[in-house]
């Protein structure tokens, strides 16, 4: 049974991982304060911990396919209370919207009708439709894998516009202390691009060289590794 996997590391973490970082747990047992709300897509080839090397309790994840954050009051739900809730309650001082390379919803709002028996998922498309008319031309090749990456950061592009929408973002980045990012992650290169205002494109997130270790100081590296320990 395809579940068996999913048990198998169930018990391996409790075996092995939990009582490593029992001290961790016991602290998130009684609080969380997240640096970060990360909005992605649902997509299953995304995971916003391994790519961000962050531990439990740093990440308020908020996701959803096609990365979508409605324009507020238009559609009031589970995005727009993950968000009021992150951003009013929490006070997280970063939100991150990270669209990906090769997503379905993308290459759906591009193809609509093979959709189209999909109730759902029709009208969640119609939030990513500013993004296909603010490219697309009548010569556009929507087939041409360029355009769907150009879509996918457009896509980006107008969440961060929406979430401005929302009167819980609206306040705090009226006081200033809230910073709203764009990036895109490519799942086959591993790297990740970020929205430039300035430069109106997006650019490649430079990670910092990791220091030289003086001999004998090893690298604790992360908490916790996703691999078997
Ligand atoms: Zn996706």
């Amino acid at each position: 049974m395809p579940v068996d996997s999913i048990l198998r590391g169930l018990k391996r973490f409790q075996k092995r991982v939990f009582p490593k970082h029992r001290e961790l747990f016991h602290k998130l047992a009684l609080q969380q304060r997240p640096t970060a709300l990360f909005i992605t897509c649902a997509d299953s080839r995304i995971d916003p911990c391994l790519l961000t090397q962050t531990k439990p309790g740093e990440l308020f994840l908020c996701r959803v396919i096609g990365n979508i954050v409605p324009r507020y009051p238009e559609s009031i739900g589970g995005v727009s209370a993950t968000i009021e809730y992150a951003v009013g309650v929490l006070g997280v001082p970063d939100v991150i919207v990270c669209g990906h390379t090769d997503c379905g919803v993308m290459k759906g709002v591009l193809n609509p009708e093979a959709l189209k028996p999909l109730a759902n998922v029709s009208a969640w498309l119609e939030h990513a439709q500013p993004a296909r008319e603010a490219l697309a031309k009548p010569d556009s090749d929507l087939n041409n894998p360029e355009f769907l990456l150009a879509l996918t950061e457009r896509n980006v592009v107008e969440q961060l516009k929406n979430l401005h929408t929302h009167p819980s973002v609206a306040a705090r980045l009226d006081q200033g202390n809230l910073k709203l990012h764009g990036w895109v992650y490519h799942i086959g290169k591993g790297i990740v691009t970020t929205y430039s205002s300035r430069r109106e494109r997006f650019i490649r997130i430079r990670t910092i060289k990791p220091r030289k270790t003086k001999p004998g100081k090893r690298n604790p590296g992360p908490a916790i590794k996703r691999a078997k320990t």
